[in-house]
């Protein structure tokens, strides 16, 4: 593992998730997404239509990516990354930098609660950050 001082990574994107206009937090999507498994399965129950299995299935994908972040804080995409601040507001960011070694572009990762900087062209390229 390098120096920390070695890289630099830049947020040259920056969009806060709103809903209607209101900062949609990481707990509230949690909980619209296990409300909306419960409608689904609810729903299914009562009438056992198609469509409210789908409402279940899109609830269920939902809770299982704001879970994901929740857990992971941060998750990369090709391009964007999808942020949640430690107040627990949801941003889509676009990170920029490069590897010191082989100039390949880095992304953000947590592991064991530590952020580190890593190389997308090679694993082993990694750096700790705060
Ligand atoms: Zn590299």
């Amino acid at each position: 593992m390098k120096n920390e001082n070695d890289v630099q990574i830049e947020r040259v994107y920056e969009k806060q998730v709103t809903v209607f206009g209101k900062a949609l937090k990481i707990r509230r999507l949690i909980l619209i997404s296990l409300t909306t498994v419960l409608l689904g399965v609810m729903g299914y129950i009562e009438i056992a239509a198609f469509g409210w299995a789908v409402v279940a299935f899109i609830g269920f994908c939902l809770s299982l990516f704001s879970f994901l972040l929740y857990f992971k804080t941060i998750i990369n995409f090709k391009e964007y990354s999808i942020e949640v601040s430690p107040s627990g507001d949801i941003f889509v960011t676009k990170l920029f930098g490069h590897c010191t070694i082989c100039l390949g572009n880095l992304k953000v990762v947590k592991k064991a609660n530590e952020f580190y900087l890593q190389c997308a062209e090679d694993k082993n390229h990694i750096w700790k950050t705060q």
